[in-house]
């Protein structure tokens, strides 16, 4: 891993766009600061579009959407997307009406299993946004410890889904969808382009452990600077590290990205 600083600027300079986390990369304890917006503005107007990817559920991301200059969010875990349009917030599924409504069936039992069967269990307090997954929360206003993390990841897997633990929540779903499918589908839905064939041109900037498919999966990867509060479980790191954390960090990759542009 390098520091953000030493990226070549003609690295920079053919992007297509930038594929970005929220919490904690874009957002400073939970709000997305001005500087971030004002970045995020610019790197509009320079024609380098920003697509966020979230594990965040459909109704947390609504707000953000309608806001913030993004050109898209894709959330919970590949299978929505949000794009602002004339003044709303258009939503999009990855999976057609019927086989959501089966699936959220299948969701209400699993959840009610896992909040049954796990000592202590409880759903994460955005429950009510998701749509197309179930979250338990397991760090963010709850605490459950790594063996009763590990038995609602066996739990969901036995339900037939799939699963994957965030920073604060377990996450399950219906579907093989994650980042990686949701940001190609929504690339290819705004701008008719193939991502994955196009992987050089993109850039992803994340900060934790559920971002490591995507650093794994761009070449041009970047951590914000409190990636290393994770440094003991990640596995899969970023090609660059930014000097600042959080908002700050994603206004200093923005900066570069304007500057190799001659923006
Ligand atoms: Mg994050």
């Amino acid at each position: 891993m390098l520091l953000w600083a030493c990226c070549e600027p003609r690295r920079l300079s053919a992007l297509r766009g930038i594929l970005t986390d929220i919490d904690d990369t874009l957002t400073t304890e939970g709000a997305i600061p001005m500087g971030v917006a004002a970045a995020l503005s610019a790197l509009r107007a320079a024609g380098l579009p920003v697509i966020a990817v979230t594990g965040r559920p459909m109704g947390w991301s609504r707000a953000i959407a309608a806001d913030t200059p993004l050109a898209a969010i894709v959330a919970e875990n590949g299978a929505v997307a949000l794009i602002a349009e004339a003044g709303a917030v258009r939503v999009e599924y990855a999976d057609d009406a019927a086989l959501r409504e089966a699936n959220a069936v299948r969701l209400r039992a699993a959840a009610d299993r896992i909040v049954r069967e796990v000592p202590g269990a409880t759903l994460s307090r955005d429950s009510a946004g998701r749509v197309t997954d179930i979250a338990i929360d397991h760090a963010e206003f709850a605490h459950l410890d790594a063996a009763r993390i590990a038995h609602v990841v066996a739990l969901m897997r036995e339900e037939g889904m799939t699963a994957t633990v965030s920073s604060i929540h377990v996450n399950g779903w219906f579907g093989t969808h994650s980042k990686l499918t949701g940001a190609a589908w929504i690339v290819r839905r705004l701008f008719g382009r193939d991502l994955m064939a196009e992987r050089d041109d993109w850039l992803y900037v994340g900060d934790s452990t559920n971002d490591e498919l995507m650093f794994a999966s761009f070449a041009l990867s970047v951590g914000v600077a409190n990636l290393m509060d994770f440094a003991d479980r990640l596995v899969q790191w970023p090609a660059f590290i930014a000097t600042h954390e959080r908002g700050r960090g994603f206004v200093e990759i923005a900066e570069s990205l304007l500057a190799a542009r001659g923006a």
